[in-house]
C-alpha cells in the first residue's frame, strides 16, 4: 500500500472539522478531511436545519470574544461560498431572573457590552404574544442573535475547502493514528497517510480515536420537534417570533426557533439519556412527544399544532460543559477538537480558525486555558 504525504489531516469533518479544512485550504496548508460518513449528514451532531447563535452567552462571559469572531468568520463563509447560513431574527433568553439562563445572559451582556434590552413580564407579553410568561421572569433580548444553517454550513466550509486544493474523503473512517519521529501515520479502511500533523474533530467518536486518555465524555441523546402553529402562525414568522431559550422550571430548559418553513423547532436543553454512539435510539416514542406537548399548551400554546417531524441529535458532553481543544498530551503533532458540550456549532467557524492558528503558528489568540484536557487528565 502506498503512503501519501500532507501537512495536516483532520479526522472528523462536522462542524469542527469542515471549518477547519476551509481555513487550512485557505492557507495554502496541503490537507486531507476525512469522514466515516458523507457529510452534512444526520447521525452526528449537527443536523436538524437550524442552530442558535447568540452572544450574550449565559454559560459563561469567556465565550463573547470567541462568538464575536465566529460571526466575523461565518460572513467571510457566506461571502465565499455565496451563500446564506446565518439569519438574524434577535434572541430572547428568558425565565426568573436570579437564574442561571437570565443572570448569566446580563452578566455577559454586561461586561462585554453586548447590545440587549431587559424585559419585564409586561414588555415581554406585549413584544412576544405568543409566549406565556409568569409575572416574575425577565427577558434578555438581543438583536445580533439568530439562527444558522448546520447542514448548509457544513457544505458550504467543504465546498470551500475542497475549492481551495483540500482534500474530502467521505465514508472513510479513520481507524487509528499514531505519532512517528516528526509526523502521524494515520490508517484508515483504504489507506495508510502521513502527515505533518493530524486535528481529531470526531464529534461522538472522540473518545475511539483518544482512548488513552480516557477523556470523561458522556454522549448524550436530544430530541428535536417540529409543530404547525395550532393558530396564530403570523406570531411565528421570523421577522415577529426570535431563536428562544426559556429557563421553565429546576432542570428545564427549552429552545425554540421561528417558523422559517418547516415549522415552529423546539427541543429541550441537556435533557436525555446517556448513550453511546452505536446505542443511540433514532425513534421518538410517543411519551417524549406529550411531554413536549405539555410544555408547549402551557408556554407556548399557540404553537400546539400538528407534529410535523421529529430528529435525534447527539450532545457530547464533558463534566463542566465547556469545550475540548487542545494539543494532545502525549502526542505533540496531535490536536483535539471534540467535544462542544451541546453549544458548540455557532463557533464552529471560529474555533476551525483556531485550530488552523495552532496547527500553522502554534498560537491562538483566544485563551484555550478553559479548554484545556490538562483538567481532566495529568
Ligand atoms: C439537538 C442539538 C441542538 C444543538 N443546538 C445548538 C445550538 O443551537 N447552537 C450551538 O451553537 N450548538 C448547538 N448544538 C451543539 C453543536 O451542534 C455541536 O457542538 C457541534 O455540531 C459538534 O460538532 P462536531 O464537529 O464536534 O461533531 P459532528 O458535527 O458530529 O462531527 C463529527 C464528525 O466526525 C466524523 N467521524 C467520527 N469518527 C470518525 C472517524 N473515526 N474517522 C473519520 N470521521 C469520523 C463523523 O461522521 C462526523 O461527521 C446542538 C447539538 C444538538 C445535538
Amino acid at each position: 500500500m502506498s503512503t501519501l504525504h500532507y501537512d495536516v489531516i483532520v479526522a472528523g469533518l462536522g462542524a469542527m472539522g469542515s471549518q477547519t479544512l476551509a481555513h487550512l485550504a485557505r492557507r495554502g496548508v496541503r490537507a486531507i478531511g476525512f469522514d466515516r460518513f458523507a457529510p452534512p449528514h444526520d447521525q452526528g451532531s449537527s443536523h436538524g436545519k437550524s442552530r442558535i447563535i447568540r452572544e450574550a452567552y449565559f454559560e459563561d462571559p469567556i465565550y463573547v470574544p470567541l462568538v464575536r469572531r465566529a460571526y466575523e468568520c461565518w460572513a467571510e463563509l457566506e461571502a465565499e461560498s455565496g451563500r446564506t447560513l446565518l439569519r438574524r431574527t434577535g434572541g430572547l433568553c428568558y425565565g426568573p431572573p436570579a437564574g442561571e439562563l437570565v443572570s448569566g445572559a446580563r452578566r455577559s451582556a454586561e461586561l462585554h457590552g453586548v447590545a440587549h434590552e431587559v424585559l419585564d413580564a409586561a414588555a415581554l407579553r406585549a413584544r412576544f404574544p405568543a409566549f406565556v410568561f409568569d409575572d416574575d421572569w425577565t427577558g434578555v433580548l438581543e438583536p445580533r442573535a439568530g439562527m444558522l444553517d448546520p447542514e448548509a454550513s457544513i457544505a458550504a466550509a467543504l465546498g470551500v475547502a475542497a475549492g481551495r486544493g483540500a482534500t474530502v474523503r467521505t465514508g472513510e473512517p479513520v481507524l487509528r493514528w499514531r505519532q512517528e519521529g516528526d509526523g502521524v501515520v494515520v490508517e484508515t479502511g483504504q489507506g495508510r497517510y502521513e502527515a505533518d500533523q493530524l486535528v481529531l474533530s470526531a464529534g461522538m467518536w472522540i473518545g475511539d480515536l483518544v482512548r488513552e486518555l480516557a477523556l470523561p465524555v458522556t454522549v448524550q441523546r436530544n430530541v428535536l420537534y417540529w409543530f404547525t402553529p395550532r393558530r396564530d402562525s403570523r406570531l411565528f414568522a421570523p421577522d415577529r417570533f426570535p431563536v428562544f431559550l426559556g429557563d421553565l422550571a429546576a432542570d428545564v430548559m427549552w429552545y425554540g426557533f421561528p417558523d422559517t418553513g418547516d415549522g415552529v423547532k423546539v427541543a429541550l436543553h441537556h435533557h436525555g439519556p446517556a448513550v453511546t454512539p452505536e446505542t443511540v435510539d433514532r425513534h421518538v416514542a410517543e411519551h417524549e412527544v406529550e411531554h413536549l406537548r405539555g410544555l408547549l399548551q402551557r408556554h407556548l400554546p399557540a404553537a400546539n399544532g400538528a407534529l410535523r417531524e421529529t430528529g435525534v441529535c447527539t450532545y457530547t458532553n464533558v463534566p463542566d460543559e465547556h469545550f475540548v481543544i487542545d494539543r494532545h498530551p502525549q502526542a505533540s503533532r496531535v490536536l483535539v477538537a471534540s467535544p462542544c458540550s451541546g453549544h458548540g456549532f455557532k463557533f464552529s467557524s471560529a474555533i476551525g480558525e483556531v485550530l488552523a492558528d495552532l496547527v500553522t503558528t502554534g498560537r491562538s489568540r483566544f485563551d484555550l486555558a478553559p479548554f484545556a484536557i490538562g483538567r481532566f487528565v495529568r
